[in-house]
């Protein structure tokens, strides 16, 4: 028994007599039932009581924490949402793009752990915030997404990438109005491996959804095309603005896959034994600690961008070195590298590789151009989100 298996006195009757050979009647198999739903889910009183408790200690040391729960028409706690103080204040610093994931909990109450993460402008996973619900099914993926953007709000940049559970897509669409939901690539190479299982698609797929124009995308379809006609089929059929970054309408930056949200969950692994309020808790204290950590390590930093950005641009100078460049006014440049040709405009800070436009580092071909006209390539990155918090 379990508190997602129905389980009626009439069940428990036909339990005993099956694989007992006793005789049960409806009043105790009644109250059977009750002691087991509340040795699985807690009384509803205690479930209850010790999660508000909980959530006003959360609230009152970490002041600026948002906390939402819901309880069952009898009492007991159904769903749990907590986005701590430090990641509210982080988000502005962020990448706009989440990455949203469910994972069952292993303790008795067998329960789902959602979580939102997102990546920082050092590239790291930055946890966002986290639900416990009953199970993963519309109701329960709509209320996380509510709470989500009564705490993040909403704006047209804002992408939440997930994998294809059909709930999250259901939720998704009931509460947000602007922000784009896109698709995890890997669940989709996933699928695509399990319908053509011997066929060698990984490295094209992979270039496919991270190219960033138009043309490069046809050029790996095209080889996808060449080892089964159909997977264009079933790939055009999700829709290459879901999960393609070269047609995707919002910027990605790395969020191509929900790996951050999966890097979260198997860190949490042990912890998803615990019971709700256990695993709340060590969540709580694991982010106070990366927290830590990090702002020691930025504190000792004399860069003025993060190392993440900084090391990117120094390789873009690098590459950028054996490149030859041809002036078309005051801002626009052609670049030339091998047999291949580049428009950059400084001005409006893109290139014809799409790279700049879409991940707002200044590319190899835009080094160069800056370079030329003694603009230092770092200087010209006013993006908070690339900045130190
Ligand atoms: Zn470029």
């Amino acid at each position: 028994m379990n508190d997602k298996t129905p389980c009626r006195p009439s069940d428990v009757i036909n339990y005993m007599k099956i694989h007992h050979d006793v005789n049960v009647s409806y009043d105790k198999a009644w109250r059977g039932r009750e002691i087991a739903l509340n040795s699985i889910r807690g009384t509803p009183k205690d479930s209850y009581v010790m999660l508000s408790t909980f959530s006003d200690a959360l609230i009152r040391n970490n002041p600026g924490t948002y906390t939402a729960k819901e309880a069952d028409d009898e009492g007991r706690f159904k769903f749990y949402f907590m986005a701590l103080a430090t990641s509210i204040d982080a988000w502005n610093y962020c990448v706009p793009v989440i990455s949203v994931d469910g994972a069952t909990m292993k303790n008795k109450y067998l329960g789902t752990l959602i979580s939102a993460c997102t990546i920082d402008g050092n590239s790291q996973i930055m946890p966002l915030a986290f639900a416990v619900v009953d199970s993963e099914n519309d109701l329960s993926w709509s209320w996380f997404f509510r709470n989500l953007k009564v705490v993040f709000g909403e704006h047209n940049e804002m992408v939440i990438v997930s994998d294809a559970h059909k709930s999250i897509e259901n939720g998704f669409n009931v509460v947000y109005e602007i922000a784009e939901h896109g698709l995890c690539a890997f669940h989709l190479l996933k699928n695509l491996k399990k319908n053509h299982k011997s066929l060698p698609m990984e490295d094209s797929f992979n270039k496919c959804a991270r190219t960033y124009t138009p043309l490069e995308f046809e050029y790996y379809m095209r080889q996808l095309e060449q080892l089964s006609p159909s997977m264009r089929h079933e790939l055009e059929a999700v829709g290459r603005h879901k999960w393609a970054r070269a047609f995707f309408r919002r910027k990605r930056y790395q969020v191509i896959t929900t790996n951050i949200s999966e890097s979260m969950n198997s860190t949490l692994k042990e912890q998803r034994e615990l019971p709700v309020i256990g695993l709340l808790e060590s969540i709580r204290s694991l982010i106070q600690k990366w927290f830590y950590e990090r702002r020691t390590k930025w504190s000792f930093q004399r860069t003025q961008l993060s190392i993440y950005a900084e090391d990117m641009i120094r390789e873009s100078l690098r590459q950028s070195r054996s490149m030859n460049i041809y002036p078309v006014d005051q801002h626009e440049f052609e670049v030339h590298h091998r047999k291949e040709q580049f428009v950059v405009n400084i001005l409006n800070r893109t290139c014809s590789c799409r790279q700049w436009d879409l991940d707002l580092i200044p590319c190899s071909h835009a080094c160069i151009a800056l370079s030329t006209r003694n603009l230092n390539p770092i200087y010209t990155l006013i993006s908070s989100t690339m900045s130190q918090i």
